[in-house]
């Protein structure tokens, strides 16, 4: 992540955001400076235009950085939901027969679109969200753009992902995004269901709402027809709304396990389809044939990237015991040159935590591991005095029991467990109620074919991590959800077929 020769020594005069490296280094501050074209109120995306909420009622959208408020955003009622279903029902009378190659220029239109704009929208993504611009400029909209070029090419072959069959679109879907990835899993929502022939109501997460209603601009500088696709904003009540609408033929769900199990609840026996992609407490395990500077850098890209919000994150790192020493002392030196700071400043490694309720969330668990007699270690790094953040956290010493073994803690804090054989990893990272992903680190072709057979998870990385493309699917096991996205399997859950 780091390269040395980018290092420079600057004069300790500048007393800008926190780039301190050990005692004696600093960076001199790149701060990213295109104009992510903010507007102070954002209102529904309602059958093709913007719309007021009836109530009147805005909330505000903070920049986690600061703590200060970026936006206010509308907050949609039960009649705008219903309002937003009822357009999309309509724009499915035509959209839905339209064929598949004109359904593909538009999703290629605002791919385009977006990797026209992507500076702009990633200044926006991460000023709404706190990922460091690094990682919204080279992941989240180059990732975001490829779901919907990748649609776009399968639009018009929908036969191939149901060789001999027939495959035509389910009708309207609901679809409720979490705020860890927002434009890139909004992408990965309404790029499939498109191109599939579907039309959209989605709900973006309550404290990132800001480029799901500037990609709502894309789709109308697209020209997408209108009602195709409509966004209505607020928190879990309007999230259950768009769940629960008779309208929906279909929704789609990513977030928490806890909320993934009430909607489950909720639409018991109303034969909706259903896909939920929910949390994770991935393994990632390294034996003592990896290649250790290797696996050291897929380790802390495992869970620092994002500040470890992210649903797959290697949090459980399982280690073999004979190399468990070198692999944690090299780990605690790459946490110590971890830039931790301004997530607008292109040297930050690690941004801001989403929001003050995720900080307090990853305090108490963290409190909870050294109450639990988990040895901890913190990157000795200066953090901004305003806005929300955390230390890169390892600790050590961990076991089975211990809550931070067990509970997603969806932020920067890694727990290390050991093992000696091959049947004890196995053992230790099925052992969760959990099944989302797991990474392996080892030079043997074998073993890795054996551990990605053993492990119960819908992604298994081998000598790598956090690896993704629109052509391979992903989703969980058990507590993880169900259903697929991305790929052919992805645009299976958006079509029925026969
Ligand atoms: P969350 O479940 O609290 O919220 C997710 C979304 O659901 C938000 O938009 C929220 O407003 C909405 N919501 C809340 N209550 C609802 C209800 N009763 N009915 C319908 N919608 C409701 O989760 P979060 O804290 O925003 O996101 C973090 C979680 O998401 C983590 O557990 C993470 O692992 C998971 N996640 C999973 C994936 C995946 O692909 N499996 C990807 C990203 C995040």
């Amino acid at each position: 992540m780091t390269s040395p020769a980018k290092q420079s020594r600057v004069t300790p005069r500048r007393a800008g955001p926190a780039l301190v490296f050990g005692d004696r280094w600093e960076y001199d501050p790149a701060p990213e400076t295109a104009d992510p074209k903010l507007q102070e109120r954002y209102d529904l995306f309602i059958d093709g235009r913007f719309v007021a909420p009836r109530s009147g009622k805005y909330f505000d959208s903070i920049n986690p950085a600061t703590g200060r408020k970026l936006a206010q955003i509308a907050l949609a009622g039960r009649s705008e939901v219903d309002a937003a279903y009822r357009a999309a029902n309509r724009a499915f009378g035509t959209w839905g027969k339209l064929p598949g190659r004109d359904r593909a220029k538009y999703l290629f239109r605002i791919a385009r679109l977006l990797q026209d704009r992507a500076r702009e929208f990633a200044v926006a993504e991460t000023m709404d969200g706190g990922k460091p611009i690094r990682e919204s400029r080279d992941f989240d909209l180059p990732m975001a753009a490829a779901h919907f070029f990748d649609h776009a090419g399968w639009a018009d072959k929908l036969e191939y992902v149901v060789p001999g069959g027939r495959a035509r679109p389910l009708g309207v879907v609901g679809q409720v995004i979490p705020w860890n990835f927002p434009l890139l899993m909004l992408a990965w929502k309404i790029a499939p269901a498109l191109a599939a022939g579907n039309c959209v109501v989605l709900k973006p997460a309550e404290t990132t709402s800001i480029t799901c209603l500037k990609l709502a601009e894309i789709l109308q500088d697209a020209g997408l027809p209108k009602g195709v696709v409509n966004f209505v904003t607020g928190g879990g009540e309007v999230g259950a709304a768009v769940m629960a609408h008779p309208l929906a033929a279909k929704v789609a769900f990513t977030g928490s396990t806890e909320v993934g199990k009430a909607i489950m609840r909720q639409l018991a026996g109303t034969g909706k389809r259903m896909t939920l992609e929910l949390g994770g407490k991935a393994a990632n395990i390294v034996f003592d044939d990896a290649p250790i500077d290797q696996a050291v850098e897929g380790i802390v890209n495992g869970i620092f990237f994002n500040q470890g919000h992210v649903c797959c994150a290697g949090s459980r790192l399982l280690v073999q015991e004979s190399v468990a020493d070198q692999v944690i002392t090299r780990l605690k030196f790459r946490l110590r040159h971890l830039r931790v700071g301004d997530p607008l400043d292109k040297n930050t490694d690690v941004g801001a935590i989403n929001s003050r309720e995720q900080l307090a969330k990853i305090r108490s668990l963290v409190a909870a591991g050294v109450r639990e007699g988990a040895d901890l270690y913190q990157a000795p790094c200066r953090l901004p005095t305003q806005g929300y953040f955390f230390r890169p956290t390892l600790f050590t010493g961990v076991t089975a029991s211990h809550r931070i073994a067990r509970e997603e803690i969806f932020g920067p804090v890694l727990s290390v467990l050991t093992f000696r054989t091959v049947e004890e990893a196995i053992e230790k990272a099925n052992n969760t109620p959990y099944g989302l992903s797991a990474g392996v680190w080892t030079d043997k072709g074998s073993r890795i074919l054996k551990m990605s057979n053993a492990l119960k998870a819908g992604v298994v990385w081998a000598n790598t991590y956090n690896k993704f493309d629109p052509a391979s699917p992903f989703g969980g096991y058990k507590e993880s959800g169900f259903g697929r996205e991305g790929g052919r399997q992805g645009l299976l859950d958006y079509l029925q077929t026969d």
